[in-house]
């Protein structure tokens, strides 16, 4: 009956649409709609059903609604048709309950009324867990990018990180484009901090990451941040005409540098490697080339970093600095073994006797010697300087005391007169654990310290002059003289000499050895010797190497003489012997009377 209503309420909606539309099936299903109804309220079959459900009244009303219309339906009379079609829609929901009532019950209604509220409740749930998920998504996707941004972003400066650097270095490699990359170091930056403060040094380095990207921004060339005092840049070009970009770089961070810091204290190191330079044999993956292009900028800068403080220097990389570099790592590695073996001798200490005119006294100093089986003998500056950057410096310092101290008790004991020794010491043995180190040394032999002269330089003592003062003082409260060496190299010897009372300056070796043509050296040694007099400081000349050397420097009252006109720097055994000829009588400054007959002066 359902489905005949509704049958019948399509073709009659579906006449209503057409204009066209046959009426024939329009009849039929209304003929058939009519045998329905009237079956169902007259049949003794449905008796029960027309009792359920209030079955009787509902199913009349439709059937009275129907017949009420026979007439516009035979007709086809739209009007009234339309107004059936209104009343049909109104009546079919209640019969399509009838339906369900009479096959499942009213539990079903419930039901589905339950079921309607469920499906709402779920679309409102739904609605809101839409509404939390596109809220994570994006607070996920502010994170990630945040993330992404410190990943490769520097946080002070804003300028992209070294990560950012190294993915540019492999993509360049990747993608075979040629490119240079260039290091740049602030050499003294830490002064800023030191005298300025951190806020200062972080706007020092915020203006000049500032200027490094103005200036690569036209060219495209991508830079970064690499370390606290080091930016680079990525130049996508072959390196070999790049003074177009270095030079308007170096001069625009120099006028950053100049008005941050006018005391002209800091300066730019500029390490340089080419693609083209890297080696690239077969099995180089891409990010191996990045590393060794980075690598060689390193040693570039590392070589660039050799030049004086006090100016700008570039370098650039070059087959041989991967050679040496591979030497430095060698000696490295040989020097940790050789400092804990007791029965090396490859490593050792000479000593260069230094004269005096005192007869009482006989000094030297104490200078490190390596004879290396492959390489010979090894500068020692090199030595130091690899102990020093490779952390050993300290070690190396402590050895070196070690061995003092063993040649100062050998038969050098039964040397009639006073003996002083010079150790020169290195950046990072002058610290506070030094006075511990000493007197462990000397534990036995305390009054030695008093034999003991450490040479610094004016470098040295410029970071922290409070500090150094400090431990200057310590020192002598032990028992041992400090000596001021290569004076008259640096800017400030003046400046060191106020502020900190040294025993000894040592005059430079440049001095002495250009003194015999050049007045103007002369006249210098001459005032550094009469100030330093006027201080209550002693002189020492280093590279007397003749006697017209010699017969000035006395003149000008130099204290004391050390040089190859004596001797070269000597084994513990060889400086024993000199003492003893040398206090033999054979030494040329015991008297003046000695020196008059030996050199042959005659207004001395
Ligand atoms: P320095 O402290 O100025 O040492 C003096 C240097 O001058 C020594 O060079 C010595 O051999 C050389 N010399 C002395 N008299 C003459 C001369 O008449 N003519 C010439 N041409 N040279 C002369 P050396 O031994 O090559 O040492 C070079 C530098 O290496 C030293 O300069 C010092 O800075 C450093 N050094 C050497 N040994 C040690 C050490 O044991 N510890 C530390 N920290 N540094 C050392
Ligand atoms: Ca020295
Ligand atoms: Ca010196």
């Amino acid at each position: 009956m359902e489905l005949e209503t509704l049958e019948f309420r399509n073709d009659l909606a579906l006449y209503l649409v057409e204009d066209s539309s046959p009426r024939r099936s329009l009849l039929l299903t209304y003929d058939i709609l009519w045998s329905r109804y009237d079956t169902f309220l007259s049949s003794q079959e449905t008796a029960a059903m027309r009792r359920a459900f209030n079955a009787q009244p509902i199913v009349e009303r439709a059937f009275r609604l129907i017949q009420r219309h026979e007439q516009a339906v035979l007709n086809g009379d739209r009007e009234r048709l339309q107004n059936l079609l209104n009343e049909i829609d109104i009546v079919l929901p209640q019969i399509r309950n009838l339906m369900v009532n009479n096959f499942t019950g009213p539990a079903s209604i419930e039901q589905r009324a339950f079921l309607d509220e469920k499906i709402k409740v779920m679309y409102a749930a739904m609605f809101i867990l839409t509404l939390v998920l596109i809220f994570f998504a994006f607070r996920l996707y502010r994170n990630s990018s945040k993330q992404q941004e410190l990943a490769w972003q520097d946080r002070l400066t804003g300028l992209p990180n070294r990560n950012y650097l190294l993915d540019c270095l492999y993509k360049a490699v990747q993608q075979n484009r040629i490119h240079t990359l260039l290091l740049i170091d602030i050499r003294r930056f830490k002064d800023i901090n030191d005298l300025m403060g951190y806020e200062q040094g972080d706007k020092a380095l915020t203006k000049l990451a500032s200027q490094l990207n103005s200036i690569c921004l036209p060219y495209g060339y991508p830079c970064a941040r690499v370390s606290s005092n080091e930016f680079a840049v990525l130049a996508y070009s072959d390196g070999r005409h790049l003074s177009f970009f270095t030079q308007p770089l170096c001069d625009s961070l120099r006028r950053a540098i100049d008005s941050i810091y006018p005391g002209h204290r800091l300066s730019l190191a500029i390490g340089i490697a080419k693609s083209l330079d890297v080696d690239t044999h077969s099995g180089n993956s891409h990010w191996q080339f990045a590393n060794e292009l980075l690598n060689n900028a390193d040693l570039a800068l590392m070589r660039a970093k050799q030049a004086p403080v006090t100016k700008d220097s570039i370098d650039t990389f070059k087959t041989e600095y991967e050679q040496e570099a591979q030497q430095r790592r060698r000696l490295r590695d040989e020097l940790k073994a050789h400092l804990i073996d007791p029965y090396q001798d490859a490593l050792y200490v000479a000593f260069q006797p230094i004269v005096s005119a005192d007869p009482n006294r006989l000094g030297c100093e104490a200078l490190v010697r390596w004879h290396h089986p492959e390489y010979g003998p090894i500068n020692p500056e090199l030595i130091v300087n690899v102990a020093e950057e490779s952390g050993l410096g300290q070690r190396l310092g402590t050895w070196i005391l070690q061995q003092v101290h063993l040649a100062l008790n050998t038969e050098w004991q039964s040397i009639n007169t006073h003996i002083d020794i010079a150790v020169n010491l290195s950046d990072s043995f002058f610290n506070e654990s030094l006075i511990a180190d000493v007197i462990t040394i000397f534990a036995k032999h305390p009054e030695q310290r008093k034999q003991l002269i450490f040479e610094v330089t004016e470098t040295m003592t410029i970071d922290d002059i409070g500090r150094f003062s400090l431990l200057m003082n310590q020192l002598r409260d032990v028992g041992i003289r400090i000596a001021l060496d290569d004076f008259g190299t640096g800017w400030s010897s003046m400046a060191v000499l106020n502020h900190l009372s040294f025993d000894k300056v040592k005059v430079d070796r440049s001095f002495v050895t250009g003194m015999a043509d050049i007045t103007r050296q002369q006249v210098l040694v001459d005032t550094i010797c009469h100030m330093a007099h006027q201080l209550g400081i002693h002189v020492v000349a280093e590279g007397v190497e003749t006697r017209e050397q010699l017969t000035s420097l006395q003149q000008m009252g130099v204290d004391e003489f050390q040089g190859y006109f004596f001797a070269k720097p000597l084994s513990a055994i060889d400086f024993y012997a000199f003492c003893i000829d040398y206090l033999n009588q054979k030494n040329v400054l015991l008297s003046k009377q000695s020196i008059k007959n030996l050199f042959n002066i005659n207004n001395f």
